[in-house]
């Protein structure tokens, strides 16, 4: 097995100590981190090869715990409508969403992540087996669910067909050294009982995580309280879904009941603060949330909702946004939001025995932040510098499973040119699709 070395690089490990090596230095051997310490220790091991970290910030590869990558297609389209789910998103996934679009959506949201730092990522969409395809071609950690829907969808004719394509799925994928397939029903309001139950019996037969869109909107409470008397999150619990590999995403409109299930159940969290913000949706309870200790991880939800889809941006959003909610400059100091980025969304998805800090044994998932930018300079306190100034355009290496994938901020070997050259082509034709049906 070949072995890597950095050195010259401030470490952030994110261990439980949240030991910094300044001047460190990590070895790699194979996929897996072998040693992290101070200057000098590479002298005891032989290298195949040397990057010289040139005084940047190594963190553990960042974790986006929500998206759906393939919607970067529709990216600026119909962004401040109020009736843009039905006017703009299902019409246009309806008529243009197929396998190619999925597959070439995919690879450009892919590549936007890794660009910027995320090294491991879930997303719920169709023809998921082409997300996974154009993970596993682009080297990226993926945790990817088949979507379940009641409503005939772009890759099955019948209501729930999700269902099927998701299993055969988790069958093609299970044992994947980077892919972890999941089942995901879209939502509690496009789903019934029936078949979130049987979405949790798939999901637990192959044990394997459940992904869906939980109390994300004032008017899913409405529908709940009125049919049911009782919220999503009590309603998901009547039917026995709540469970560690159930992830839900948003988690906005959640009283102190549900967050005594959700807590009891042990589910992993995906919080999208910069979509939620950016559709006026509410804030939810993070600092409970925290406080609680739950397994929470940060995400941008799809590029439709969020736009852009690294955590760099995230990170500032979180701070920020939560701080300014609770009038409290103290909550969630860098240090806090930096873990939840990194080793919190990799316990929401259950693989922090994989990955989210740099400990030996680890699996190698590593980002080289430069400090050359004027806007990195000066720090005081890294964990500072990467959540109130760093961007994704700091990102300048990006190493998955041992892998360097990115270098100097380009891709080593994956063509980036073909891609954009086919999306364009593809825009052209969505696009069209909009002045031909009205939107605009
Ligand atoms: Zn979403």
């Amino acid at each position: 097995m070949d072995r890597l070395i950095i050195k010259d690089v401030s470490i952030l490990t994110m261990n439980s100590e949240k030991k910094i090596f300044e001047n460190g230095v990590v070895v790699i051997k194979g996929d897996a981190i072998e040693a992290v310490g101070d200057k000098g220790l590479h002298e005891k091991y032989k290298a195949d090869r040397v990057i010289d970290g040139n005084n940047g910030i190594l963190i553990p590869g960042m974790v986006n715990t929500h998206t759906h990558a393939a919607m970067v297609v529709f990216r600026s389209l119909g962004d401040d409508f109020a009736d843009r789910l039905k006017k703009y998103i299902f019409p246009l996934e309806k008529k243009l969403v197929d396998k190619n679009l999925v597959s070439l959506g995919s690879k450009y949201g892919i590549a936007e992540m890794l660009l910027s730092g995320v090294t491991t990522f879930a997303d719920m969409y169709y023809f998921e087996d082409e997300v996974a395809k154009a993970a596993k071609e682009m080297g990226i950690r993926a945790v990817l669910g088949e979507t379940v829907v009641n409503f005939p969808s772009p890759d099955s004719k019948v209501p729930y067909g999700g269902l099927d394509v998701g299993e055969q799925f988790i069958e093609k994928w299970l044992g994947d050294d980077l892919i972890t397939p999941a089942i995901a029903p879209h939502a509690t309001y496009t789903n019934d009982s029936i078949h979130i139950q049987k979405a949790s019996a798939l999901a637990e037969k192959f044990n394997v995580p459940m992904m869906m869109h939980v109390a994300e909107m004032e008017d899913e409470i409405k529908k709940y309280r009125n049919e049911y008397n009782m919220t999503p999150v009590q309603y998901l619990e009547s039917l026995s879904a709540l469970n560690e590999r159930f992830i839900a995403a948003h988690l906005i409109h959640v009283s102190m009941d549900d967050m005594d299930i959700l807590d009891k159940r042990n589910i992993g969290i995906a919080h999208n603060i910069g979509a939620n913000a950016k559709a006026g949706k509410g804030v939810p309870p993070l600092k409970e949330m925290v406080n609680r200790k739950m397994r929470v991880g940060l995400g941008s939800d799809g590029p439709m909702s969020g736009n852009t889809l690294d955590i760099i941006n995230q990170m500032s959003l979180v701070a920020k946004i939560h701080k300014l909610f609770n009038h409290d400059r103290t909550l969630f100091p860098a240090r806090d939001i930096v873990e939840m980025a990194t080793l919190g969304g990799a316990r929401a998805l259950k693989l922090d025995n994989l990955i989210g800090s740099i400990e030996p044994g680890k699996k190698a998932d590593l980002v080289i932040l430069e400090t050359d930018s004027v806007n990195m300079q000066p720090i005081y306190d890294y964990y500072s510098t990467l959540v109130y100034a760093a961007n994704a355009g700091n990102v300048d290496t990006v190493i998955v499973n041992g892998k360097v994938l990115v270098r100097n901020k380009c891709f080593i070997e994956y063509e980036i040119e073909k891609i954009q050259q086919e999306l364009k082509a593809l825009n052209l034709k969505i696009k069209m699709e909009c002045i031909y049906s009205g939107m605009n």
